[in-house]
């Protein structure tokens, strides 16, 4: 279980998703009122040294004196309080999406890889709850906000910062993370080749989906396996 964390954080640099900075949580298995996250350190150094205990409030259980925690945490206890349905969630600066968080230009599922991207993929606009802030989710009450933007979707963009992932489980949460950022990248260029797109309609993303549920675990096996083998270098 920690060693499956540790490994997802080391999965999501490799496939650049997480650079020095961004965090993902698991909920605890034993304990769905905490989860577990890396303390304040850049993910490709996170050990199982490093976990942390959290509760819904995000404060930390039991973490060593002179842990630092990130500043940002409050995303992943507001959401599993929101969300019951969640056991996992990725927050990073994933940068192709970026440019739709600052447009018109909806995310939306252009390949099969991404289906879970159906029904939406919603916008955070931070202002409408914190003003001017520095952009970063440093409150329950900014978390509690992301949380309510999500909503039932698995993935939210915050305008001018990054996204959330989430899912049922920390391999489909870092499959999500990484297909969301590839469908980003593939949507900006197929919008760059002019043209209407065709989109996958509702009932493809939905069997998609259904196939995707059966496959990531392949996906997931090589990751993990040669994310350990570099970290035990
Ligand atoms: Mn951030």
């Amino acid at each position: 279980m920690t060693e499956d964390l540790v490994a997802a954080n080391r999965i999501l640099v490799n496939e650049g998703v997480l650079d020095a900075y961004g965090h993902v949580s698991l909920r605890h298995p034993a304990n769905p009122d905490r989860y577990l996250m890396g303390r304040n350190l850049a993910p490709a150094l996170v050990t199982a040294a490093d976990i942390v205990e959290y509760d819904l409030d995000s404060e930390p259980v039991g973490a060593p004196a002179g842990f630092g925690h990130f500043f940002e945490r409050f995303i992943h206890g507001e959401i599993y309080r929101a969300r019951l349905d969640v056991n996992a969630v990725v927050h990073s600066h994933s940068p192709a999406v970026i440019p739709f968080s600052v447009t018109e230009r909806p995310m939306r599922p252009l390949y099969h890889m991404s289906s879970f991207l159906y029904p939406g993929v919603p916008v955070f606009e931070i202002r409408d709850t914190g003003g001017m802030t520095d952009m970063l989710i440093g409150s329950r009450e900014l978390g509690r906000a992301l949380a309510n933007t999500l909503g039932d979707n698995n993935v939210a963009l915050m305008r001018g910062h990054g996204n959330v992932v989430v899912a049922s489980t920390l391999p489909m949460a870092v499959f999500r993370a990484v297909y969301t950022e590839v469908n980003a990248r593939l949507q900006a260029q197929a919008l760059a080749l002019g043209g209407p797109v065709n989109f996958l309609a509702p009932e493809e993303s939905e069997k998609a989906m259904r196939v995707l549920e059966n496959i990531h675990l392949r996906a997931w096996e090589i990751w993990k396996r040669t994310a350990l083998k570099d970290a035990a270098r």
